[in-house]
């Protein structure tokens, strides 16, 4: 398999003249800031004039006055599906899925992942996204992509019940045992059943076993759409959500993404069991899947990180865009322009993505110890102005682009700059992919 260059740790080095939002537990923002890395971790965040004498000899990264924020987290996608990114629009989801979606995966090749996984990378990087959760399928295949880019990552083999489904659960467990930590830990890796109406009840039984022998978490979709409710009761006589917890898929640590179609009590149950909610706005808009009922969620105390979802149904990985759509499509839901504020928008994509993922004592906000997940945006852009500190956040979720971000850090190691791909060859990533794009819309 054709490979990009590997990895190399990233240098110790000081960000000097940026505004900081740090996103830590006070919401800090700190204008005039300095931050330092050390061994791929953040040694200090703060005020340039408090930094530690100690620290002042490191290498300096011109920040040029742009503000700084924690890499954003997209809690859910299926990177290689750049590949099918506009091959089929304005469907139904059913439609969508079984006419288009599906015969074209049946195609799909290692190698096709591969490259699909790296430009998604590529992508990510480019818009401001340092860690995703992925779930597809030649998952080696995307490991290695991701091993490439430098990018960090949750990855996890989709599972169905259909077929031989205990040779799938075993091949799943093999890719966690080779995954789980490599890339200089920036892989990690969860088990992943598909849904509740793609996994049979029995199906989910062995998957819990190993997942609990394993220590592994699971990743799943749960709830997406009317139609699977009505399924759900129809065969089991309760909700999706009702019908994991009686499986007892919740007694381990989950990632569910969309939660759209869910009422109180299914809300009480993520609460209880403490379920991690990736929401993706986009992806619920295009396909018309409802609305998640964020704000509900999020009062009751469920933890509600953000995604993309694939890049067929989005059809672009910029978490900055998805803030908005988290934001917007909240306010006109509930007809209250004060649902769902940027602030905490910003913090879905942050700290929020980062619990879903279980990597939030790692990243998800600039603190001290934690990795130095870095990224720099541009504040001398026109749609960034009136550039004053106090409406950064609001211009983050409301005004800026992914075009906006410049710089991007991954454990220390600078992955895009200036604007720059460092990495990842875009020319020769877009040169394979739309031969291979092609080839699978035959
Ligand atoms: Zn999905």
């Amino acid at each position: 398999m054709m490979k990009e260059s590997g990895t190399t740790a990233g240098g110790d080095l000081l960000i000097v003249d940026v505004t900081a939002i740090t996103m830590d537990a006070r919401g800090s923002v700190c204008p005039d800031a300095a931050i330092a890395v050390q061994g791929g971790e953040i040694a200090y965040v703060g005020p340039a004039r408090e930094l530690p004498a100690d620290l002042a000899g490191l290498p300096v990264y011109h920040g040029k006055g742009r503000v700084a924020i924690p890499g954003l987290v997209n809690a859910h996608t299926h990177a290689a599906m750049t590949l099918l990114r506009g091959y089929a629009d304005d469907l139904a989801l059913q439609e969508w899925l079984t006419t288009m979606i599906f015969p074209a995966e049946a195609k799909l090749t290692a190698e096709d992942v591969y490259w699909g996984t790296l430009l998604a990378c590529a992508e990510m990087i480019r818009s401001g996204t340092t860690c995703f959760a992925d779930m597809y399928f030649f998952m080696d295949a995307a490991a290695e992509a991701v091993d490439a880019s430098g990018i960090r990552a949750s990855l996890s083999v989709g599972m169905t019940s259909f077929g031989d489904a205990a040779q799938k659960l075993s091949d799943a467990l093999d890719f966690c045992r080779r995954w789980n930590g490599a890339a200089g830990g920036r892989i990690t890796t969860m088990l992943a059943p598909h849904a509740p109406y793609t996994c049979s009840p029995e199906f989910i039984g062995d998957v819990i076993a190993e997942a609990r022998r394993a220590e592994l978490c699971l990743h799943t979709h749960l709830s997406e759409t009317v139609r699977e409710v009505q399924q759900a009761q129809a065969e089991w006589g309760k909700s999706p959500i009702q019908h994991f917890e009686s499986l007892g898929v919740f007694e381990l640590p989950v990632l569910a993404a969309h939660c759209v179609v869910v009422d109180a009590q299914d809300i009480e149950i993520m609460a209880k069991h403490d379920v991690r909610v990736a929401h993706n706005p986009g992806s619920n808009m295009k396909l018309a899947s409802g609305v998640a009922p964020v704000p509900t969620m999020l009062s009751r105390g469920v933890v509600v990180g953000l995604g993309t979802d694939g890049a067929a149904s989005n059809n672009n990985l910029d978490m900055i865009e998805e803030m908005r759509f988290a934001g917007l499509l909240q306010k006109v839901h509930a007809g209250d322009p004060t649902a769902l504020p940027a602030g905490e928008c910003l913090r879905m994509a942050t700290m929020g993505s980062a619990r879903c993922l279980r990597l939030e004592s790692a990243i998800g906000s600039l603190e001290p110890g934690k990795k130095a997940d870095i990224v720099l945006l541009d504040l001398d852009m026109p749609n960034m102005e009136p550039a004053l500190p106090e409406r950064l956040v609001s211009h983050l979720v409301y005004s800026a682009c992914g075009l906006n971000v410049s710089t991007v850090l991954v454990d220390g190691r600078i992955l895009l700059d200036d604007g720059c791909l460092v990495t990842i060859d875009a020319e020769k990533v877009a040169r394979e992919i739309r031969r291979r794009a092609a080839s699978l819309a035959q």
